[in-house]
């Protein structure tokens, strides 16, 4: 159904379009996927008034969670640890310094209202954070019509490790483990996968309750996720949840068996989850590659354009979730992600040896896609060995990266 022109401003941003769109389909609710209005809180509440039901959680507590300086001082309530910074949201430089200077350079500036690594920058020293917080500021605003940012410790070489919820209208909360999403380029992920394989079964219980916690402490519902920065040995800080269904889902349902769509659209119904904590076991190992429209040897530019050639590869334990096919035409208005490529095995060994043999059978051409990038990380002994942190990319492949 068309619901206005390509750029999503004019279409997939307006709400009103979308709610009419779901009146004229006669639909009863709306899965509002990861992007676009996904953590609109304001599109939920007008879901509900149009007697519309909105696959996730309520209003408000996509508010209370969805504005990050606020998330953190739930944290703190529901005794989760948050990394060391300010006590919310810090509106001038001058009042920002100080804090950053007790907290100890090199400090994180984030939007509260942020996303995607926008409105985010590193200082290292007071001058660089009297240039950063004005422009943080600047680029937060345009970005998320917000200005709102707050500061944190930035942690050393830390790992992401994330913890899946669902949560029915019942009162009732599991968690499905957690995921690993480390391997990141300028601190948006690339490779995911479940279980953390550097997360010991301690840690990972800790994480994992700390989650439900936080869950339970924001009064949560239906799929959400709850992103922590690991360092060292045990040790873990909150960083952000996020209030719907994650682009890297599909590693935890390999693993456990879950539909996460499907549980959270009965939970939207009001059905009970139907299953408890102790019926979730995670089973073998999965790893998601992003398939992104981008040429990872000119900085990852976006490569889109049409493609003639789409041969995916298949067989056991292997999945591709894409809406791209032969003569598939990728417009440059939306994301560059244009597939997932997941491989489920028993060990995490086998799963890489899966992986390699997928990549070297995708064949898209002639756009650029980022099939090049993953075979170079699967290539590297560090990633193999499972010993990288959110800084790895980055850092190893500079030349390739800036
Ligand atoms: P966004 O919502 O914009 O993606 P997040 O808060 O989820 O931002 O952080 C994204 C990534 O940025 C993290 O996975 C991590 O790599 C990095 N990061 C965020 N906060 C810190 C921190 N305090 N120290 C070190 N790295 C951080």
């Amino acid at each position: 159904m068309c619901i206005g022109p390509s750029a999503p401003k004019d279409s997939y941003l307006k709400s009103d379009r979308v709610i009419a769109a779901a009146e004229i389909a006669d639909a009863d609710c709306i899965h509002p996927g990861y992007g676009f209005l996904a953590e609109n809180a304001a599109f939920a509440e007008k879901c509900r008034d149009s007697n519309i039901g909105f696959i996730g959680p309520t209003a408000e507590a996509m508010r209370l969670l969805g504005d990050k300086a606020s998330a953190r001082v739930l944290a703190k309530k529901a005794k989760v640890p948050t990394v060391p910074g300010s006590d919310g949201v810090i509106e001038t430089v001058e009042e920002a310094l100080p804090v950053a200077v007790k907290i100890g350079f090199p400090v994180i500036i984030k939007a509260t209202s942020g996303g995607g690594g926008r409105g985010m920058r590193i200082a290292r020293d007071e001058q660089e954070f009297n240039t950063f917080f004005p422009q943080a500021q600047q680029e937060a605003l345009s970005a998320f019509g917000d200005p709102g940012l707050y500061i944190e410790k930035f942690l050393d070489r830390p790992r992401h490790v994330e913890v899946q919820i669902l949560a029915d209208q019942h009162g009732k909360i599991v968690h499905l483990f957690e995921r690993d999403c480390s391997l990141q380029r300028r601190h948006q992920k690339l490779i995911e996968e479940a279980p953390a394989s550097t997360v010991d079964q301690r840690t990972r219980d800790d994480l994992c309750k700390a989650a439900v916690r936080l869950c339970r402490a924001a009064k949560y519902t239906n799929a959400g996720t709850f992103e922590f920065l690991v360092t060292g040995k045990r040790t873990f800080y909150f960083i952000e949840a996020n209030t719907r269904i994650q682009v890297e889902h599909p590693v935890t349902e390999m693993i456990t068996g879950i539909d996460l769509i499907k549980a959270q659209i009965r939970i939207a119904a009001g059905e009970p989850l139907g299953f408890s904590q102790r019926d979730v076991k995670q089973n073998g190992v999965a790893i998601e590659c992003r398939i992104n429209a981008e040429d990872p040897h000119n900085g990852f530019r976006p490569s889109p354009g049409l493609i003639e050639q789409f041969r995916a590869p298949g067989g056991f334990g292997v999945r591709i979730d894409t809406h791209a096919h032969d003569g598939y035409d990728i417009t440059p208005f939306y994301d560059s992600l244009i597939g997932k490529l997941i491989v489920h095995a028993a060990t995490r060994e086998e799963a890489l040896k899966n992986l390699e043999r997928c990549l070297d059978e995708f064949l898209i051409s002639p756009i650029k896609t980022t099939i090049p990038f993953y075979k170079q990380i699967l290539s590297l002994e560090a990633f193999t060995k499972g010993e990288f942190d959110t800084g790895f990319v980055d850092r190893t492949l500079q030349v390739d990266t800036v």
